[in-house]
């Protein structure tokens, strides 16, 4: 009697589907989020309102200027483990393309209405939430959001997210010296928001053991 059935029905292995395509746990069977430099504008200094929500100043009158985006995301290690109360850290240029840098300038100005920089803490189940401004493009690069994960002071993942399917990733050096899979895994869909804000996003962050 042969080990293996020679013939396989299609229904058994339709059945068998799903235990097949699952990760066994204990796996690392997540590509971990793909490293990125700092850059150069890590805000210098940081500003005096660091919270989740980049888009409302206390006391400020209006909100930043540009489109507003709800970007959420979760925070695992390689096997899908949360990874609860890990600094999330993002900073981005303004709509006019200025940091919260010195050596940071725009035709524009900065914009006094963006908070530039902001945190969040993961929760339990590893997720974090911010509210921002769509990522714009600034003079050599291609628009991005910088990430920095830390957990106890320590620095677990520095990286940077981009908008899938933007015209500028193609021709931008730090996004073309990633691998497919990499770029898909710091790409973020866009999708158009009910409320509050223009687009909304999701993000997987996943930090190698
Ligand atoms: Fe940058």
């Amino acid at each position: 009697m042969p080990l293996l059935p020679s013939r396989i029905s299609r229904r058994a292995l339709i059945a068998a589907a799903p235990a097949l395509l699952l990760p066994r746990a204990g796996l690392a069977a997540l590509l971990p989020t793909p490293p990125a430099t700092e850059g150069p504008f890590y805000p210098d200094p940081l500003p005096a309102e660091q919270d989740n929500d980049l888009v409302k100043i206390e006391g400020a009158v209006r909100e930043a200027d540009g489109e507003i985006l709800d970007l959420t995301g979760t925070l695992s290690d390689a096997s899908g483990r949360p990874l609860p109360g890990v600094r999330v850290e993002i900073w981005q240029c303004d709509a006019n393309g200025v940091y919260l840098h010195p050596g940071s300038r725009g035709a524009g100005g900065r914009d006094p209405a963006f908070q530039g920089f902001g945190h969040a803490v993961a929760g339990a189940d590893g997720s974090f939430a911010f509210r921002t401004i769509v990522p714009v493009p600034y003079p050599g690069r291609t628009p991005h959001i910088h990430v920095k994960l830390l957990q106890g002071g320590r620095e677990l993942l520095t990286t940077q997210l981009y908008i899938a399917g933007h015209p500028q990733n193609a021709r931008d050096w730090l996004f073309r010296r990633l691998s497919p899979a990499e770029q898909a895994a710091v790409s973020l869909e866009l999708k158009p928001a009910a409320e509050r804000a223009a687009f909304e996003t999701a993000v997987r962050l996943v930090v190698a053991a």
